[in-house]
């Protein structure tokens, strides 16, 4: 089976709360709420891949020292295997919008559970509200 590699970051604002990113109706799993990221290129590192999504899907720029290895999340879907590691990132530059016309919410730890995830994320929710 294919294996899918996804970079994925937990943006965390002063008050605790995580940021979420909707994903557009007309994608795979269209609607659903996902820790914001995407695909690791061949040859990318998934910090620079991060870095690159985030500038694009969030208008933000985030240095690599503020990406901090949190947990990862492995998943079968039906046509491929996605491995997707999870950051945390307390620090960028810019104001988090939604660049590419999605939706965002800022989310308490203990509310995350409320937002329809992809089945990979669900697994991830934990940990977060362990470590906030
Ligand atoms: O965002 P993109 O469509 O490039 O991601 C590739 C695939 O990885 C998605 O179709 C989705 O199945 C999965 N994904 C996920 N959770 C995320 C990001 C992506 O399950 N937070």
């Amino acid at each position: 089976m294919k294996i899918v590699l996804v970079a994925a970051v937990a943006l965390v604002d002063k008050d605790g709360r995580v940021l979420l990113s909707q994903r557009p109706m007309d994608k795979q799993l269209g609607g659903l709420w996902e820790f914001p990221g995407g695909k690791v290129e061949a040859g990318e590192r998934p910090e620079a891949a991060l870095i690159r999504e985030l500038k694009e899907e969030l208008g933000i720029d985030v240095a690599e020292s503020c990406l901090a290895p949190l947990t990862f999340a492995s998943h079968a879907y039906e046509d491929f295997h996605l491995l997707m590691p999870l950051y945390v990132c307390r620090r960028w530059k810019g104001q988090v919008v939604g660049a590419e016309g999605q939706a965002i919410a800022w989310v308490r730890p203990l509310k995350l559970k409320d937002y329809p995830m992809p089945p990979a994320d669900i697994p991830l929710i934990p940990h977060l509200v362990d470590l906030l």
